[in-house]
């Protein structure tokens, strides 16, 4: 028998794929390795940090790395765009302007750079408890961070979130980027003292070369994106922050929310959908978009195989203008969770995401990037829709001008 969604993947055509595996959020939680305890323990890290993080980006308010939820006023356009209907309010969490970084990394990757931070503080001595993280942000705290390394593997925007926390602490930082690594990310990076090493294969092996680069050597911090628990973590606090959020933007019962986030190697989308499903259980669902270039998620969770397989064993190229979605195998920490978590993955064309970053701005002025805004592919039916926007806000003029460009009309 010809397996018709795999046939249509071989040909990078879009597909919606409903996971038949879910199960009811309260068990699949319940496989899960941490629990919402470990969500709130985070979001506590996190808040302990704000001092150090509003003396370093003045940018974020009080210290706190949030983005605003926004209602979408004109989205009967959107109809006309994306391939099945839908009804119901249109809400975006816009990730994409999130304080330090500009993308949803300043979630998972600011939070593992704090909780390095602060075992190295502690170890070292610089704090008295644990709320002196003002402390930190001083020279003799950096010429102890100094010492230590964080290494890790990116497409770019990891990369950025770990090079730019990771210097305010004073951290020396080496960022293995993959091919696909946008040069203004490595500019921007190297201009405040990362040390960028280009690699010409894929994510997957950028990740196995930072991993072999950090091993052996005690001060060095592997950040890892295929197994990291503080990652998810950070990603998974964001749901504390939108439970605040959806009380004030909507009083409207009866629907349930659907909520469609883009999906690279999903611990970001993983650990955001974890928290969601701890707070509001089956009420919420999740969608992954992926782009049909780089449907890694998809491909694990219906053969089953989960990080034990590749796009390339299907013929595909990896090849997308979603350079924060180009990636071949998911991860091992999230892939086995999201395939009882998840309510189904879809994939999208590049030629829509680069449609989406010109539509968003000139419809309500929202820059994003291209892997950005893949979620609004995926609406469908009635309900209360979230679409998860996770970067963009920090491109440089010339680079977002030239997506506006390659976009039709
Ligand atoms: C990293 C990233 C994602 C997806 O996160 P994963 O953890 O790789 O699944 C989505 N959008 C953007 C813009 C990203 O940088």
């Amino acid at each position: 028998m010809v397996d018709d969604l795999l046939e249509r993947v071989r040909r990078y055509e879009p597909v919606f794929w409903k996971n038949p595996y879910k199960m009811p959020a309260a068990e699949a939680l319940n496989q899960a390795p941490l629990s919402l305890k470990d969500v709130e323990d985070a979001f506590h890290r996190m808040q302990r940090f704000a001092p150090f993080v509003k003396k370093a980006f003045p940018d974020a308010k009080y210290g706190i790395i949030e983005s605003p939820l926004v209602p979408l006023p004109n989205s009967s356009e959107l109809t006309r765009l994306v391939p099945s209907p839908f009804s119901g309010p249109l809400m975006l969490k816009e990730d994409n302007y999130l304080p330090v970084c500009g993308s949803v990394k300043a979630r998972g990757g600011i939070y593992e750079v704090l909780w390095y931070a602060e075992q190295v503080a502690t170890t070292e001595g610089l704090m008295k408890s644990l709320f002196e993280t003002e402390k930190l942000y001083s020279e003799e705290a950096r010429a102890v961070f100094a010492k230590y390394r964080l290494v890790v593997g990116s497409t770019g925007n990891l990369g950025m979130s770990i090079g730019i926390m990771g210097r305010a602490f004073g951290f020396r930082v080496q960022v293995h980027m993959s091919r696909d690594a946008k040069e203004w990310k490595k500019k921007m990076l190297r201009e405040l003292g990362v040390e960028v090493i280009e690699h010409e294969g894929d994510y997957t092996s950028a990740v196995a070369k930072a991993r072999a680069e950090a091993e052996g050597d005690p001060r060095a911090h592997f950040v890892d994106d295929e197994r990291s628990m503080y990652l998810f973590l950070g990603y998974a606090v964001a749901a504390l922050g939108l439970e605040a959020q959806l009380r004030r933007a909507t009083d409207e019962t009866g629907y349930g929310l659907k909520v469609y986030i883009p999906c690279g190697v999903g611990t970001a989308p993983g650990g955001i959908a974890f928290g969601l499903k701890a707070l509001f259980g089956d009420r919420v669902e999740v969608y992954l978009a992926e782009p049909t270039h780089a449907p890694c998620m998809l491909l694990g969770l219906y053969t089953g195989k989960l990080d034990q397989t590749s796009i390339y064993e299907y013929g595909l190229d990896g090849v997308t203008a979603a350079d924060g979605l180009a990636v071949s195998k998911p991860s091992t920490l999230v892939s086995p969770l999201a395939r009882v978590l998840i309510d189904g993955v879809f994939t999208v064309p590049d030629q829509f995401m680069i449609d989406m970053v010109k539509w968003l701005w000139t419809t309500n002025q929202i820059k994003t990037e291209p892997s950005a805004n893949a979620g609004f592919y995926g609406l469908h039916d009635r309900a209360i829709h979230l679409v998860w926007l996770t970067g963009g806000g920090m491109m440089p003029d010339e680079v977002f001008q030239s997506y506006l460009e390659m976009a039709k009309q």
